[in-house]
């Protein structure tokens, strides 16, 4: 890929507000905030506890590495029509939303496990999250909006490339739709 980014700025500025309100916000409860991924039952009470926190690392991670290459979106943003659900990054403009699913809350195939203590409760919470997800992926493509999930486990790097890949791609459309 080449190093062509003449006037990547001025297209990708998709907000006016604040890109980044960093770590020490109110807290809020958010169903499915990722907690870190080790998955061990004495790590359930650290998670529950840390899922009131409304930043994670990895999500920081991501929003950081997107600005840097002059991405501009909203953090933390309620979603179109869901007020009670956020996107972890937001594109308003070009309607793509971006989530960073935790390994343990958002039951990935590769780190998500099942703890022992209360296993029936825990399996029943964890599969409420992933049908949450589906919820929301079906209900913004059914309103024309773009879905890029990644695992907390992701890279961020590959990670950033795949949004930048689609804000690109909505650039195009939402020039010719608008502009
Ligand atoms: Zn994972």
């Amino acid at each position: 890929m080449g190093d062509d980014r003449v006037g990547v700025d001025a297209i990708f500025d998709d907000t006016t507000g604040i890109v980044d309100a960093g770590t020490d916000g109110p807290t809020s409860a958010r169903p499915g905030t990722s907690a870190g991924g080790l998955t061990t039952t004495a790590g359930v009470s650290g998670r529950m506890s840390r899922q009131l926190r409304r930043d994670t690392a990895p999500e920081i991670a991501l929003r950081r590495e997107l600005h840097r290459r002059g991405l501009r979106f909203r953090v933390d943003h309620p979603l179109p029509g869901m007020a009670r659900r956020r996107a972890d990054v937001l594109f308003p403009r070009r309607r793509i939303a971006v989530f960073v699913d935790g390994c343990f809350w958002h039951a990935c195939p590769e780190h998500g496990t099942a703890p022992v203590n209360n296993s029936a409760w825990w399996a029943q919470k964890l599969a409420t999250n992933v049908r949450r997800d589906r919820d929301t992926d079906a209900h913004l493509a059914a309103i024309g909006w773009t879905v890029l999930r990644f695992w907390e486990h992701d890279e961020v790097g590959s990670s950033a490339d795949a949004v930048e890949q689609a804000v690109i791609r909505m650039s195009t459309t939402w020039l010719r739709d608008e502009h």
